[in-house]
């Protein structure tokens, strides 16, 4: 029936022979829609009370009571992370839903000026920060999710390098498509990690991760935004020395500026 899927997978046996294994996986999809359905519901749900506690923190002024003060800038800063937890989680959710996304023409010399202004708003002057956009190309895809994947990368970037390092945004050609690349000359990833490092909650160090103020959910959105536009993500580090997070998107999903701008060099 409708509700039933099967997983049909073809295996060598012999020289002649070959496999035709057929399972029903309808159960194991329904327990991950009810999973996806959980979560979604769940952080809804957690978001008005959020931004209730929140609001009402925001109110306190700790002059009136100096010694509470350092309570007052810890219970902010956990509020103001939960209610990003909770954000990332409702995003993860709707990427999850969709299987398709709006292709509408995605201009990027804007989305590079956003993500320069991002990247110097979250270093506070700590760092060098470069910008090229040198492809004279436009995307075609979704301009909300793509920005969300895009300024996840930036943050991490940031995040994760000492100050006095350097944060590279880029945009070239590549080949017949285009690539975004952010660079970072920060604390790198062991290569051990790498295979995991976009699963859900997935950190490497938690000592350094949870000072960090991220979510553990930002490389899974960005995995799943760039599956949903065809594009694979590639990631190249060394532990002392940095970290390359590059986006690649095929032909099919590029095309000519119709304003050709200025490249953009900072
Ligand atoms: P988080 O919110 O913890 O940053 P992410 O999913 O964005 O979650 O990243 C997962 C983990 O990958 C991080 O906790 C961090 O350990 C590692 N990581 C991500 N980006 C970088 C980077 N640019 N440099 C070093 N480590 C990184």
């Amino acid at each position: 029936n409708a509700e039933t899927r099967i997983s049909l997978r073809l295996i060598p046996y012999s020289e002649e022979l070959w496999l035709l294994v057929a399972r029903d996986v309808s159960k194991l999809m329904r327990l991950e829609q009810v999973r996806r359905d959980f979560v979604a519901n769940v952080s809804h749900e957690l978001r008005t009370p959020l931004t209730v506690v929140h609001g009402y923190l925001e109110m306190l002024d700790p002059s009136e009571k100096p010694e509470w003060a350092p309570m007052l800038a810890e219970m902010q800063r956990q509020s103001q992370r939960m209610t990003q937890l909770v954000e990332d989680l409702l995003t993860l959710s709707r990427l999850e839903a969709q299987d398709r996304l709006p292709d509408e023409s995605v201009a990027m010399a804007p989305m590079m000026t956003t993500l320069k202004r991002e990247a110097e708003a979250l270093s506070q002057q700590r760092h060098h920060i470069v910008v090229e956009d040198n492809a004279q190309l436009d995307l075609w895809g979704s301009t909300k999710e793509l920005h969300s994947a895009f300024s996840n990368l930036v943050a991490n970037a940031v995040r994760y390098t000492p100050a006095g390092g350097s944060i590279g945004i880029r945009f070239e050609r590549d080949g017949e498509g285009a690539v975004l690349r952010v660079s970072d000359t920060g604390y790198g990833i062991p290569a051990a990690h790498l295979p995991r490092i976009t699963e859900r909650f997935y950190r490497v160090s938690t000592s350094r991760t949870r000072e960090s103020g991220g979510t553990g959910l930002g490389l899974s959105i960005v995995k799943h935004v760039l599956n949903l536009h065809q594009a694979r993500l590639e990631i190249q580090s060394e532990v002392g020395r940095g970290s390359t997070f590059s986006c690649h998107f095929g032909a099919e999903r590029v095309h000519a500026r119709e304003h050709a701008s200025q490249p953009l060099l900072a």
